[in-house]
């Protein structure tokens, strides 16, 4: 389902609970009218998310971004943005530590799977500068969107992940090196994951770090897929257990479908932001394979993460397009798999029937027959 129809989904669903009287020339029959203390454009954003530093002391709306309709609103109406108040408040009152750490109120939201702390003034978004409330709520539904493709893609179960997961942006080089080590228990100027049972993770976003949404974007979605890789059921970071290829190649799958490109590696606690001829992972792919110089199958699958060399990168990618292919949900109780340590050649045979060398000889088969030789 593509983005504009899951907002549009979204906000259908949202109205249909308000409906009240349907021609009211108030609120158009949806018992609610978008608070006037904000820009109303950006009242509907509220809907998608649980709380919203932007508008959560709102004395109006008391960050529901609506008021009933003086004219229609009934019982239901009521009773919804009374909800919804207070459950401003309770997240209020959970994120504020965020706030206490830093010492300042930081500008931050939460939904159903994130916190997220989006410190960035404005960022050009595809041809429109967004300001820093737009970017939160634009970046939430992006992480959301990124939770509910990878449950989707690996037949996850929702009761498989326990806490929400945390993740900041911040503007000032300062405030990385502070949170990072207050929140990920790891100071470092940027890119800093703690996996597993808390998941979280920090990184600086000014202009040293990335130049554009798409970068940042892109970053976001292969660091947080490890988060959510690390956090479900069982808890384990598989990428310092010989898990490296898989933990890596997710991380890349998901930066290749969203921009067809990757450039983000995980060194150690850093990242780097690093284009590899041009990023193209099918065709460099391709032709590894075609010329014979693909890594050993048997020292990918070895490796762990900080220590897999590019071109590994490069194959991890392609064994998990390739294993996604076959079947999401296998490559799921694999990676389960990879967490309780079970070595990579036995969890292949387990849920795919292959060794590693059928394995290979199948995978570059279908790396011939399906990835392109050239950009189109
Ligand atoms: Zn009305
Ligand atoms: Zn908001
Ligand atoms: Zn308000
Ligand atoms: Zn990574």
């Amino acid at each position: 389902m593509s983005l504009a129809r899951i907002v549009l989904l979204l906000f259908v669903t949202a109205s249909a609970a308000f409906a009240q009287v349907p021609n009211c020339k108030v609120c158009g029959g949806s018992g609610r009218e978008p608070c006037a203390k904000h820009a109303k454009v950006e009242c509907p954003l509220e809907d998608s998310v649980r709380f919203c530093s932007f508008v959560a002391k709102c004395a109006d709306c008391g960050g529901a971004g609506f008021v009933a309709c003086k004219k229609c609103a009934g019982e239901a109406v009521l009773k919804t943005l009374a909800k919804k108040r207070e459950r401003v408040a309770l997240e209020a009152e959970k994120l504020a530590s965020y706030d206490e750490t830093m010492g300042r109120p930081l500008r931050k939201g939460s939904t159903d799977h994130f916190t997220l702390v989006f410190e960035l003034d404005d960022l050009k978004v595809e041809k429109r500068l967004l300001h820093s409330h737009e970017l939160l709520h634009l970046y939430l539904q992006r992480l959301e969107a990124l939770y509910a493709d990878y449950v989707t893609l690996l037949d996850a179960r929702h009761a498989d992940f326990r806490e929400r997961f945390q993740v900041f942006v911040w503007y000032l080089d300062p405030d990385q090196m502070k949170a990072s080590l207050a929140f990920c228990e790891q100071g470092a100027p940027a890119g800093v994951k703690l996996m597993g049972a808390h998941p979280r993770f920090s990184t600086c976003a000014n202009k040293r770090w990335f130049t554009t949404d798409e970068q940042l974007h892109r970053d976001l979605l292969h660091m947080v897929s490890h988060l959510i890789l690390s956090h479900e059921e069982p808890q384990a970071w598989m990428g310092n257990q010989k898990g490296g290829w898989a933990e890596e190649g997710l991380g890349h799958w998901f930066e290749y479908r969203g921009f067809q490109r990757c450039d983000n590696y995980c060194f150690q606690e850093q990242n780097t932001n690093n284009d590899y001829k041009g990023g193209d992972y099918k065709l460099l792919c391709r032709k590894l394979v075609a010329t014979d110089d693909a890594p050993a199958i048997a020292s990918v699958f070895e490796r762990n993460t900080d220590t897999l060399l590019r071109d590994e990168h490069v194959v991890a990618f392609s064994y998990v397009d390739y294993l996604l292919s076959l079947d999401g949900a296998k490559f799921g109780k694999l990676c389960a798999d990879l967490r309780r340590k079970v070595p990579t050649r036995e969890a292949l045979q387990k849920h795919f029937g292959l060794g590693p060398l059928e394995f290979e000889r199948r995978w570059k088969e279908w790396v011939l027959a399906t990835y392109p030789t050239q950009k189109d």
